[in-house]
């Protein structure tokens, strides 16, 4: 392919929306949640609509670059080295449409969750969102997506009834269950790795009211919430999900007094339906216990997620099943005495339908674990970024012995191998519709195929 200098091919794309080096936008445009993160990409585009996307494409190939799609930059660190990658920013593309008879959204593919939620509470439904608000849809939802209604109605992934996307030789091509059903399976849970994706068709549920909230102890009672947690959510019935977290919270004037500066222990959740399954939570006797019926839209702030960028690192495993020895690992190594910096350290309930294969489900079918850990947080230097990374390795090291293969991709913050993730026929067949759809691998994906 002969070279040519991108700049001028590139820069009049979009209308002009288009930042390069050395512009004086580049350097906020190439920034996204995580300021951890030093992506310095080719250029970054901003399209308003597929035929833009397309132009993109189609440029971008000609200067012999690739492109990746990034809405909100939540999971660019596995993305890699970007500088022969043009970034599709999908920012100017946020439009949401509810159809609340069919219970059906179309989002464009640059919505955040909070567009979706406020579109969809006025008609008393609900999206299969996840904790973050400010998370977008669709790296949400191809990468799995799961959130506070996850044991009963499964990954969003899967709730995902229609897919727009340019493909790499710029072809707009709409999927779904009657068009190129193949493609439309590989893309839920395949992740980015097929095209641009424009726009997203999925299902509501009727929800206007929940029960939702938080219980909280000190972190010296760690050992014994841990163990009594773990035990009622592997059987704790499909209504109702949780997470529980250890966490180590900073000084901060923001945050509420019964917080500041604590390390706890958290479990927060989601019941619909008989609230009386939290009793051998409640038995337990919190410090503190809001759970209570919310309206519906309060889940997208039940966690409390950091909505405005920050520098971050993170890191996750598959936990098979959390024995008295595995808990003992991890609160020698993420609770009280352990010298931990981390954050928060997460185990998200997983079971119910998560575990169960939904009909016509896509790449992603579910999750196969008991527990997905999630943990991290905030890095100021190189210093606390190396302390933070040697103490998760240590930590995925002790519970090893309990993990299961694979990754939940969504939370996977280094750069994995994705084969881990899919059965041996899921693998061959993801790959073949990757050779089929991009033979020439133009599109880059923050885990690659
Ligand atoms: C604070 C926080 C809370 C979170 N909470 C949850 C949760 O509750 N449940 C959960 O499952 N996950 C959660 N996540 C993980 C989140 O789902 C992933 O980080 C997801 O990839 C973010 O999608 P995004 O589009 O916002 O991010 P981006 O970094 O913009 O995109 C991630 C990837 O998605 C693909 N992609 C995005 N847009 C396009 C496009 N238009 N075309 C093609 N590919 C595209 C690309 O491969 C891209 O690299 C959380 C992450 C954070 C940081």
């Amino acid at each position: 392919m002969t070279m040519i200098d991108p700049v001028p091919a590139l820069r009049d794309l979009c209308g002009g929306a288009v930042a390069l080096p050395g512009d004086d936008g580049y350097d906020a445009a190439r920034s996204g949640f995580n300021l951890a993160l030093d992506q310095r990409p080719a250029a970054v585009a901003y399209p308003a609509d597929a035929a833009e996307v397309a132009e993109v494409i189609h440029a971008a190939k000609a200067a012999g670059l690739r492109v990746a799609g990034q809405a909100t930059g939540h999971n660019a660190a596995p993305l890699g080295d970007v500088s022969g990658t043009v970034l599709v920013k999908t920012s100017g593309m946020r439009r949401v449409e509810i159809d609340p008879a069919a219970r059906i959204a179309r989002t464009e593919a640059g919505a955040l969750w909070e567009d979706v939620i406020d579109a969809a509470a006025p008609h008393g439904l609900i999206a299969l969102h996840g904790s973050s608000p400010t998370v977008g849809v669709t790296g949400y939802s191809l990468g799995g997506g799961m959130g506070w209604l996850a044991r009963s109605h499964g990954l969003q992934a899967n709730s995902v009834t229609a897919i727009e996307l340019v493909t790499a030789d710029g072809q707009q091509v709409r999927t779904d269950a009657q068009h190129d059903p193949e493609l439309f399976w590989a893309l839920r849970g395949g992740g980015g790795n097929f095209g641009i994706v424009t726009a997203l068709e999925f299902r509501l549920f009727p929800l206007r009211e929940i029960c939702a909230g938080f219980m909280l102890w000190d972190w010296t009672e760690a050992g014994r919430i841990v163990t009594a947690w773990s035990e009622w959510a592997k059987d704790a019935p499909d209504h109702v999900t949780t997470s529980l977290r250890i966490m180590q919270l900073p000084p901060l004037e923001e945050l509420p007094e019964f917080l500041r500066g604590r390390r706890i222990v958290m479990i927060d959740g989601a019941v619909q339906g008989d609230p009386a399954v939290l009793d051998p939570l409640r038995a337990l006797a919190p410090e503190l216990d809001t759970f209570g019926t919310v309206p519906a839209p309060a889940l997208a702030r039940l966690h409390q997620d950091p909505e405005d960028p920050m520098p971050v690192m993170a890191d996750t495993a598959l936990i098979a099943t959390l024995p008295a020895e595995a808990i003992a690992e991890l609160i020698d190594l993420a609770g009280p005495g352990s010298g931990s910096s981390l954050d928060a350290v997460e185990l998200r309930q997983c079971g119910g339908a998560l575990r169960r294969a939904t009909p016509g489900h896509g790449a992603a079918a579910g999750v196969n674990a008991d527990f997905v850990l999630f943990m991290g947080g905030l890095v100021l230097s190189h210093e606390m970024a190396a302390e933070k990374k040697g103490r998760m390795l240590e930590i995925k090291a002790a519970l090893a012995p309990w993990t299961n293969a694979g990754h939940y991709l969504n939370f996977a913050e280094d750069q994995v191998d994705m084969s881990e993730t899919f059965s041996t026929d899921a693998w061959a067949r993801l790959c073949d519709v990757k050779d089929r759809v991009d033979p020439e691998n133009v599109i880059h994906a923050n885990h690659a195929i």
